[in-house]
């Protein structure tokens, strides 16, 4: 059997084969693919052993809230994939980003905020973290100066998510690290839109990865499940201590199939990035097309960051179709393949509304500012055939 404690993975290999082989150590089974453990509790020699466990003394499972090997399978091949120390797992993506709160954070303290996060984060820190004293100020994503003037001496981190959703707005992740560090902040990236397939903020100089399992991780729209990233203090003491006495743990059979998830990561992404590119291209030579948003465009404002920070531009994308809400109505209500649905990071291709989905309670002054027009369309392209999707929406675009 192999050592508990030596690594199951060389930092030198391959993205694909680390998203393979890291973090199983086989049990005395033998088996082949990783083991799931559903058991609550795990049992002891001796007394003796159970005091050294509690204590800290000896390392080993105690209680699957804070020790599971199949969730440790997962946390540990997930650290080697964004090139991090280590991984704490978690039961969804909000429960990643409160656990870096709860973990790094005291009343008194501030977040600077990209403007353009998941809606569901800006309620916790407007709404909830807010009663605990933590206030939030916000920035445009690619106005470096705003968010150097949003720094105060309060200010402990500083919250990106790049691309933006719905509208594939980069923030500049070296720029932001640096600025961070300068203020003594620490720099936390939501990497859930490009996974560490396409972009490693830690290689960037970010200093925490937060991640949504839920979507290109799984990748097959199954589970519930999220992630911290980072070095063995904050993340594998702080947020881990959260963890452990707050309890939004992950699940071990969550943990075995988003497994299974990062074993094709690397080529899934790599497949939804060609769909999504192909399925823009032809996007903007429609008439019935305003305006595309992807990065991998050279229409994209910020396409020469997105080909220096992401290794390809992800499978989501934004257009504008001219006539307003009727018009995207019409194109969405026109589709019979595509899921009209706000998930993202699925096989399955989804098409969105934003103005009156994901952002339909925000005034139309907001709207306005955050640029969701009414004839704004998000689609995260899945895997089918691009043929195939292509016709889904020419029905509508043609009408
Ligand atoms: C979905 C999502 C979240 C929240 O994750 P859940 O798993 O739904 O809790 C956070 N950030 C981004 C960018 C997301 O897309």
């Amino acid at each position: 059997m192999t050592d508990p404690d030596s690594p199951t993975f060389d930092p030198d290999w391959d993205l694909a084969t680390i998203a393979i082989r890291a973090g199983h150590r086989r049990t005395a089974e033998g088996e082949h693919s990783e083991p799931i453990f559903p058991t609550s509790s795990f049992v002891f020699d001796s007394a003796a052993e159970a005091a050294a466990r509690f204590a800290g003394d000896q390392s080993g499972n105690i209680y699957s809230r804070f020790t599971n090997p199949t969730v440790r399978i997962f946390e540990e091949r997930l650290a080697a994939m964004e090139g991090g120390e280590c991984a704490v797992a978690t039961a969804s993506g909000m429960a990643a980003i409160m656990a870096v709160c709860l973990g790094l954070l005291e009343a008194g303290d501030n977040i600077v905020s990209s403007r353009s996060i998941f809606g569901t984060t800006t309620i916790l820190f407007n709404r909830y973290m807010r009663r605990f004293g933590v206030t939030t100020r916000y920035a445009p994503l690619d106005d470096l100066s705003a968010w150097e003037h949003a720094i105060t001496p309060d200010t402990r981190l500083l919250f990106v998510e790049t691309p933006s959703n719905p509208l594939t707005g980069l923030g500049d992740i070296r720029a932001l690290a640096d600025l961070a560090h300068a203020h003594g902040c620490l720099l936390v990236v939501d990497n859930a839109f490009c996974t560490p397939a396409l972009q490693r903020p830690l290689d960037l100089g970010a200093d925490i990865v937060v991640h949504s399992a839920t979507k290109y991780l799984d990748g097959q729209g199954r589970c519930m499940g999220g992630a911290v990233v980072g070095d063995a203090k904050q993340v594998g003491e702080e947020v881990h201590g959260v963890l452990r006495t707050t309890g939004p743990s992950l699940s071990p059979f969550n943990a075995w199939v988003f497994l299974k998830g990062l074993e094709t990561l690397d080529l899934r992404m790599q497949a939804h990035s060609r769909n999504a590119g192909q399925l823009a291209a032809w996007l903007e030579t429609q008439t019935a097309v305003e305006k595309v948003y992807y990065p991998g465009l050279h229409s994209h404002p910020q396409h020469a960051l997105a080909e220096a920070q992401q290794r390809s531009p992800g499978g989501i994308l934004s257009f504008v179709v001219k006539g307003g809400k009727e018009a995207a109505w019409r194109v969405i209500d026109a589709t019979r393949m595509l899921s009209i649905t706000a998930n993202l990071g699925d096989v399955k291709t989804t098409i969105t509304h934003p103005a009156t989905t994901t952002h339909g309670r925000l005034s139309d002054e907001d709207k306005a500012v955050a640029g969701i027009a009414a004839g704004l369309i998000r689609i995260a392209v899945g895997l089918e055939g691009i043929d195939d999707i292509q016709a889904d929406l020419a029905r509508g675009l043609d009408a």
